[in-house]
């Protein structure tokens, strides 16, 4: 079907429920270069980024859709000038609006703006507990804004959480970061385990801990947890340690959309890798169409499309086979069993991946990003 009917097409039965968020990437700039992350190694451009208009009617169709949740992400999205602006109308259809942002950037006239706007809440990233590690791990000196940026979101009042992707290299200061998060006043902290996609997997050796780090820090967070304090800890499980593949998204187009920088709407941030996706853009066709009946989020929905061992395993119900992207990433095939799974005939590849770091225990000096092979950096500096 073309956009044109699309735009214009009979509403048909609706077996699936309207989603609860949409993930809006605004922006993949960013001042920042850090070595995990999941953005695309081929980065959006800043001229084919969708405009303040393109993104005010997709809000609305968002709204209209049902969608209740609108993260505003990226990159960075402070380096888009009309922020304030989207927030004003996702704000406006009653969306609630949560920025997530590195920080950097966010003057007390900005956060006042944001605020006025309706800006529900904001994510605050972290690289580390120190800001020496903090400098190698994001590529530059940003230490000192992202503290200013925290109290400046409290003094707005406005909720606060903070997200620390984790790795060999910031694992062993999971007790500081709990600390920091509490004394700069966050509701949340988000101990996100490094998830393999984008920069990350090009630079998986050196970001992959050892399972003896991994465990320590996990035996922290039930510690922490059990002194009552108010900080809410999310801990993202590290799905290659696991044997147990994460319940992506929490199902292919069941919970949550995403529209990247320019305008494709996709099931997951990630699942542009797959082959033969065909991500339907926002600007030609409506959310309605592309939530309910687009082929794209027709692909993975439901269980008949899982290959065995899913298709008659019990735990399809909770884990949806696991993630379709890595499966595609690690196996070739986007239909195969997440071989984060331990059933997974292609588990060997996951702790492969996870073996040259074994054997590392408490005795053993914390590796440090000098002291590893040198990995590859998203280069947002040089984009326009
Ligand atoms: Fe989940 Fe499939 Fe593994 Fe069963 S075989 S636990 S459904 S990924």
């Amino acid at each position: 079907m073309g956009a044109a009917g699309v735009m214009a097409g009979a509403r048909t039965p609706r077996p699936v429920a309207p989603p609860m968020a949409m993930l809006a990437e605004l922006t993949h700039r960013c001042p920042l270069q850090c070595v995990y992350c999941s953005n695309p190694v081929q980065l959006v451009a800043r001229s084919a980024e969708l405009d303040t208009r393109a993104w005010a009617r997709i809000f609305r169709q968002a709204a209209r859709l049902g969608v209740l949740q609108l993260h505003l992400s990226g990159g960075e999205p402070l380096l888009r000038r009309d922020l304030a602006e989207l927030v004003r109308v996702a704000s406006e259809e009653g969306l609630y609006t949560n920025l997530i942002t590195s920080g950097v950037g966010l003057s007390q006239r900005r956060v006042g703006e944001l605020k006025d706007a309706g800006l529900g809440a904001v994510q605050l990233s972290f690289q580390a507990a120190d800001p020496s590690l903090a400098r190698e791990i994001a590529g530059g000196e940003f230490w000192e804004e992202k503290v200013a940026a925290a109290t400046l979101v409290r003094e707005a009042g406005l909720p606060l959480s903070l997200n620390v992707v984790l790795h060999r290299h910031n694992l062993g200061q999971v007790r500081e970061l709990m600390e920091m998060a509490d004394a700069l006043g966050a509701e949340r902290l988000e101990l996100a385990n490094t998830q393999f996609y984008g920069w990350a997997l090009a630079n998986r050796a050196f970001l992959m801990p050892d399972r003896a780090t991994l465990e320590r820090a996990e035996r922290e967070v039930d510690a922490f947890r059990a002194r009552g304090s108010s900080l809410e800890i999310l801990w993202v499980i590290p799905d290659y340690h696991e044997g147990r593949p994460k319940p992506c998204m929490g199902g292919w187009g069941r919970l949550q959309l995403t529209v990247a920088p320019d305008g494709r709407a996709l099931p997951c941030p990630v699942a542009y890798v797959l082959p033969g996706l065909d991500p339907p853009l926002a600007t030609e066709a409506t959310l309605d169409w592309i939530w309910y009946d687009s082929p794209a989020f027709q692909r993975f929905r439901g269980f008949d499309w899982m290959q065995e061992p899913c298709r008659s395993c019990a735990r399809r119900f909770e884990d949806f086979g696991g993630c379709r992207c890595q499966a595609f990433l690690l196996t070739g095939d986007p239909e195969a069993t997440d071989p984060a799974c331990a059933f997974s005939p292609h588990h060997e590849r996951v702790v492969a991946a996870t073996s040259p770091h074994r054997g590392l225990d408490a005795a053993s000096p914390r590796p440090s990003p000098a002291s590893s092979p040198r990995p590859a950096k998203p280069l947002y500096r040089t984009y326009p």
